[in-house]
């Protein structure tokens, strides 16, 4: 494991120089000193990996430099060598977890070999020490994955952040605009918590968010030059701040402190808490979004409710005075002479054609409240198709149109009748109309095992494969309604689909645009 940063301590000149070339040599980066409070000076400047110092020098011993160390960095480890190994100094030297114990006088390669197994021993705990962190992110993860609510997160977060790394409070601050509230915490004040807002630019959080990297604070805020001094800010022993970043976006900060003298976060710790925010960041942008789908998805049905309300009422008014004005315009037609028939008839078919489109938007509206009445029964499908086709016959003829007919046996359905002729006309009417003077419209049935297809194809203008679907929604039309030559209101098809399956069964339709189209129906076999 080369690389490792030692700080080796021995008064004694030559032993020391021996070990420094021999660890240098072995791809290290040394630092040799000559006694315990050097040494401490050193590990105070600069962080190292691994202490190697003699047991006996001057002024401080080997054992309580180690203690002193061990109290500045709780990671690091430690080599003692003694030329006198006493019972006494090996048993406090392995209640402060020092790794090793060499005899004086001992060759380069055999300091080489205890170094190497302490720090391949350091490795191997840190690895194990990230697989504890893993269990408690694991659980959290499947706590995010199944909490979508956005007051629930940060109040996770904070309990598992203090819980695993033992801190006296933790919270989570997220961002609105660029001002920072706290929005879950543990071991603060509720005052705090209740009126702490400050720019996304001010403080500790500022400046995590700025770097857009955990920051490490070790005592007084107020020595630490990154800081401009605060009026009243509080003095924090030691915290860890990390910033919530989702796909690029900071959207908080996870503040984390120990109140305790001494106390200090471990590298673990801290790697812990950076996997942590980068969770919770995930999971708290997800839960955001959700919200939103939420909203607007509340929008979308209380716009939903009002057309529906509104297409009630409306047809549902419209639909008296037509019937009143279609009963008279009816009986003047009866009784008008010559020239004054023929207006009258076209205030009949105009009213006629109101009250189809009258009709289909409250069939729709029994669909969509149930009131929809249907008798199943077995119905005879050339019997349907001639009811559909009988008012329709003249207009396809007007157009002179073709009407082929290619079904030979009779076969039944299970269905209700009056919806069933109702699709059928729905789909003929279409046909008729999109398709050209003189065009085609054909007829087959085709009897399956359990269903019976009919098919109904025109030489017509064709639907664009994208839009094949789409016909069937609601108020949906090919052709841009202000360049519409083609009357109707796009809710023929609609209906025709939830009756289809109100009555168990399928449509869909097949066309290649300019080249015709083929509507399909598929219902249970009657008996
Ligand atoms: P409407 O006919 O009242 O517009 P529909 O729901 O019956 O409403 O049909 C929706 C749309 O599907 C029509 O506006 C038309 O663009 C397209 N369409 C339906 N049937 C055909 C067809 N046979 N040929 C071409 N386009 C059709």
């Amino acid at each position: 494991m080369p690389d490792a940063r030692i700080l080796v301590a021995d008064d004694d000149e030559s032993v020391l120089t021996m070990c420094v070339h021999a660890l240098e040599r072995a791809g290290h980066e040394v630092v040799g000193v000559e006694s315990g409070p050097e040494a401490l000076s050193r590990a105070r400047a600069q962080p190292f990996d691994l202490f190697v110092t003699d047991l006996r020098m001057p002024r401080m011993t080997g054992l309580e430099a180690c203690r002193a160390l061990y109290d500045l960095d709780p990671d690091m480890d430690m080599i003692i060598m003694t030329a006198f190994g006493s019972m006494e100094a090996a048993i406090e030297a392995l209640e402060m977890e020092v790794s090793e114990f060499l005899l004086k006088p001992f060759r380069p390669s055999e300091l080489c070999a205890a170094v190497e197994r302490t720090l391949a021993k350091r490795q191997r705990e840190r690895e194990n020490a990230r697989l504890r962190t893993l269990i408690p992110l694991l659980d959290l993860s499947q706590a995010f994955m199944h909490s979508a609510e956005l007051t629930e997160i940060p109040k996770q977060v904070v309990r598992i952040a203090k819980e695993e790394t033992g801190a006296s409070s933790a919270s989570v601050m997220l961002l609105d605009g660029d001002i920072l509230t706290i929005h879950a915490a543990e071991g603060l004040p509720p005052d705090v918590v209740a009126e702490t807002r400050q720019r996304a630019d001010e403080g500790i959080a500022g400046y995590a968010i700025i770097h857009r990297e955990p920051l490490v604070l070790d005592g007084d805020l107020k020595d630490d030059p990154r800081f401009r001094p605060q009026e009243g800010a509080r003095q924090i022993e030691t915290a860890v701040s990390l910033p919530l970043i989702h796909k690029n976006e900071v959207l908080g900060v996870l503040n984390v402190s120990k109140a305790e003298e001494g106390s200090t976060f471990t590298e673990a710790n801290v790697e812990f808490l950076s996997v942590l925010a980068s969770q919770a960041a995930a999971a708290i942008d997800n839960a955001r979004l959700f919200r939103e789908i939420q909203e607007a998805y509340e929008r979308l049905e209380e716009l939903d409710r009002l057309k529906s309300e509104f297409i009630s009422i409306a047809s549902h008014e419209l639909r008296a005075p037509l019937t009143v004005l279609l009963a008279y315009a009816t009986l003047l037609e009866d009784q008008a002479p010559g020239s004054m028939r023929e207006h009258l008839d076209q205030v009949v078919d105009s009213a006629v054609q109101l009250k189809s489109i009258i009709d289909d938007m409250i069939s729709l509206q029994r669909i969509d409240t149930g009131e929809a009445q249907m008798a199943l029964t077995d119905v005879d499908v050339r019997a349907a198709l001639g009811r559909a086709l009988e008012e329709l016959e003249p207009l396809a003829n007007s157009k002179e149109q073709v009407i082929e007919m290619s079904y030979g046996s009779q076969a039944t359905v299970r269905a209700d009748e009056q919806m069933l002729v109702l699709v059928l006309r729905n789909l003929f009417s279409n046909a008729i109309k999109f398709t050209p003077e003189g065009g085609t419209i054909s007829l087959s049935m085709e009897e399956r095992e359990k269903e019976v297809i009919v098919a109904l194809s025109d030489t017509g203008v064709g639907i664009p494969e994208d839009e094949l679907e789409r016909i069937f929604e609601r108020f949906y039309q090919v052709e841009d309604a202000l360049r519409r030559e083609h009357g109707g209101i796009g809710l023929g098809l609609a209906i025709a689909r939830e009756m289809v399956e109100l009555m168990d069964g399928r449509i869909w339709a097949e066309s290649e645009a300019g080249a015709g189209s083929t509507f399909y129906l598929a219902l249970p076999r009657g008996d």
